[in-house]
């Protein structure tokens, strides 16, 4: 295909489910899933994105994604910010009236998201093994209806991400903030306890489409 690189994405599927995350859990939403991501998380569960792929205009994205006649719309990865495409990607959906929201690791700069997108920033655990690639600066980029997401191993995870929204002073911007179990790592029982015991202001996040449709591909 041809035009300029911004033009197009490398796509590894695009598909119908149920959100799985974030407070718009439940909804009805379109993923298009870029392949590609310079993190490699212990728990990662979308490997099969790292690689391969096919080279996509945005136009045809677009135009798939509007096939399925919904109206919201996730951006997702891999990491979908490896790939410049994917700002005009983010920009044309929004200006085509989807309600658009953009999973990202938090390792790579959210400064020139369209303001219009909600952000789903992850903050990676020491559990992650990726603690490092944490990008700090991408704090100062969040929108009021941004939120922040923690993926949290064991014990030590949690009071980890306790102490990282103590210090970020997250829990008084009236930000939602995700603390989600790491599948088949930490009994979400477990966390749910630890949280109320606490009385932590966050929300307590399990993958829906997980326990609807447990690893498979494209759900
Ligand atoms: S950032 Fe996401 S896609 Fe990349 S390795 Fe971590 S969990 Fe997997």
């Amino acid at each position: 295909m041809n035009g300029p690189v911004r033009d197009q994405v490398r796509l590894t599927e695009i598909f119908l489910s149920l959100q799985g995350e974030s407070t718009s859990v439940g909804l009805p939403t379109v993923f298009v899933r870029l392949t590609g991501c310079p993190l490699r998380c212990r728990y990662c569960d979308t490997a099969y994105a790292f690689h391969g792929g096919t080279v996509t205009a945005v136009s045809e994205v677009l135009s798939t994604v509007s096939d399925f006649s919904v109206t919201h719309v996730t951006v997702t990865g891999g990491e979908p910010l490896a790939q410049p495409g994917v700002m005009p990607l983010l920009t044309q959906l929004c200006d085509a009236g989807f309600a658009v929201s953009l999973e990202t690791s938090g390792a790579l700069d959210v400064a020139a998201v369209d303001p219009r997108v909600r952000k789903i920033v992850d903050i990676k655990t020491p559990g992650s093994g990726e603690v490092a690639r944490n990008l700090w600066s991408n704090f100062e980029h969040l929108n009021a209806q941004d939120e922040i997401k923690f993926v949290i191993c064991d014990r030590q995870d949690y009071d980890w991400a306790r102490l990282k929204c103590d210090e970020l002073n997250l829990w008084s911007r009236g930000r939602e903030i995700l603390f989600s179990p790491s599948a088949g790592e930490l009994d979400p029982a477990t966390l749910a306890h630890w949280m109320l015991e606490d009385r932590v202001p966050a929300r307590l996040q399990l993958q829906l489409h997980k326990i609807l449709w447990g690893d498979e591909p494209g759900r």
